[in-house]
């Protein structure tokens, strides 16, 4: 049963929709009210900038659908035992209790766009003058025939964190020696583009430290290229030698099938076996963007470059994976720095702060096998056109140690900044 509080569902939507004719900074009763949906690395980063530096001026409400949130970010690291379960999870607590963010646990089933109004599943509407959405992603389970939302108890995809985390490892620790493992890797565009490939590089670590030296780990790959490659590739052939083998469609020709039952992956070239089937589908914007009309065809939700206002509704923002991102990568620093540009598009709206040019920016770093790190990154600014990258970098292949334990021990700080970014100190 979610927590409503009166400060949430205290007013009037007609009174709420008359109220927009003016600027909402110059409304004589109450203050105006941002809403956020999902609790992730966009919306919770949105909701305590608004709350931080619009103070008192603004109410700011946050809707997430779970307690708790596990971060995908640093999920490949718990599959490799360089962190607890516990390490990758955070609560609420701070944002309400230090930042006066009114937190309403429940699941977000539409959005009126006409009345301004999120409308909660179990009947609660929640009236806002500007809304954030930032559900992340959602599944095209058909994307792999034989899969769907039963068939990931069995082939975890573990690309949203909490359970299905928690079942990859528990597998990926029943792995024995001569086992194989199989990835069926994600198309474009999705979530974390080097993480599929951090992910094998976790398993490799794991069956290497377990002392195996016959199992196997096959990635089934829809894509002709994949992100970070040639480090990646090396770092394979140097910590794993023989263990990992990537087959790109030219090589398996097509992914025909999966079949839970008998852990079988089948493709125009082979069937191959699976004593664990890890299927990443096909992705698009989290339900909610669809439900509400804030996606296109390309199953994303289209932005305005300069603020991340929608481009189907201007009195709502979509951030993080949901949205189109132009050249930036899905990952959870992108969320959080979309999520920044849109906090302040907002309290310009709501309460006329100064709105400055929008700048974005992300880097992804990946451990490939212990103090072995590597990243990649880019500046970008908001065109007319497209978020556009200004400048890019990454890792090189022959780095030297030092400079890849540098690079790993740079994600740790990045890990414990950005989690304290979007949930608050
Ligand atoms: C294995 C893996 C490794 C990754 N590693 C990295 C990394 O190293 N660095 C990096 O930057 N990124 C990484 N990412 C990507 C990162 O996790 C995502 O890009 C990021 O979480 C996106 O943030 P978001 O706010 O769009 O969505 P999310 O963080 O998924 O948040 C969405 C939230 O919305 C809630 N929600 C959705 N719909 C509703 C609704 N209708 N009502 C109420 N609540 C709702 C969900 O419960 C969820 O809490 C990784 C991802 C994976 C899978």
């Amino acid at each position: 049963m979610p927590k409503l509080t009166r400060r949430a569902f205290g007013l009037v939507a007609g009174a709420a929709a008359a109220n927009l004719a003016m600027p909402a900074y110059l409304r004589a009763q109450g203050k105006p009210r941002a809403v956020v949906v999902g609790g992730g690395a966009g919306g919770a980063t949105a909701a305590r900038y608004m709350a931080k530096d619009a103070g008192d001026e603004l109410d700011v409400t946050l809707i997430e659908a779970n307690p708790k949130y596990t971060t995908c970010f640093f999920s490949n690291l718990y599959l490799g035992d360089f962190r607890t379960f516990d390490s990758i999870t955070h609560g609420y607590n701070t944002l309400q209790s230090n930042y006066g963010i009114t937190l309403v646990n429940g699941f977000a089933e539409a959005i009126d766009r006409d009345a301004n109004e999120v409308v909660m599943a179990d009947g609660p509407r929640v009236p806002y003058d500007r809304l954030l959405v930032s559900p992340g992603i959602d599944f095209i389970w058909d994307s792999v025939p034989g899969y769907s939302e039963e068939a990931s108890e069995i082939m975890p995809h573990s690309w949203k964190g909490g359970a299905q985390t928690k079942l990859l490892k528990s597998k990926l620790d029943a792995v024995e020696d001569g086992q194989q493992i199989v990835m069926v890797a994600p198309p474009n565009p999705f979530r974390c583009p080097p993480g599929p490939y951090e992910r094998v590089s976790m398993f490799a670590h794991v069956l290497k430290a377990k002392g195996h030296t016959d199992s196997r780990i096959v990635i089934i790959d829809p894509k002709p290229t994949f992100s970070k490659q040639g480090l990646f590739e090396e770092g394979w052939e140097k910590h794993y030698p023989g263990m990992v083998e990537w087959y790109g469609p030219d090589v398996h020709g097509g992914i025909v099938g999966v079949d839970p039952s008998t852990g079988e992956v089948e493709t125009d070239l082979d069937t191959f076996q699976g004593d664990l089937v890890n299927v990443i589908p096909a992705q698009k914007a989290g339900n909610i963007a669809h439900v509400a009309g804030l996606a296109n065809e390309t199953g994303f939700c289209p932005i305005d470059p300069h603020s991340m206002r929608s481009k189907m509704d201007d009195n709502i923002f979509v951030v993080g994976d949901a949205c189109i991102p132009g050249d930036m990568p899905k990952s959870a620093f992108s969320a959080n720095s979309q999520a920044k540009v849109a906090a302040m598009a907002i309290r310009g709206d709501l309460v006329g702060s100064r709105v400055f040019p929008a700048k974005y920016s992300n880097t992804c770093w990946s451990l490939i096998e212990t103090d072995d790190g590597v990243k990649v990154g880019a500046q970008y600014v908001g065109t007319d056109e497209k978020i556009s990258s200004t400048s890019k970098f990454i890792s090189q292949t022959g780095e030297d140690a030092g400079t890849r334990k540098a690079t790993y021990e740079e994600s740790l700080g990045w890990y414990s900044g950005i989690t304290s970014d979007i949930f608050g100190v």
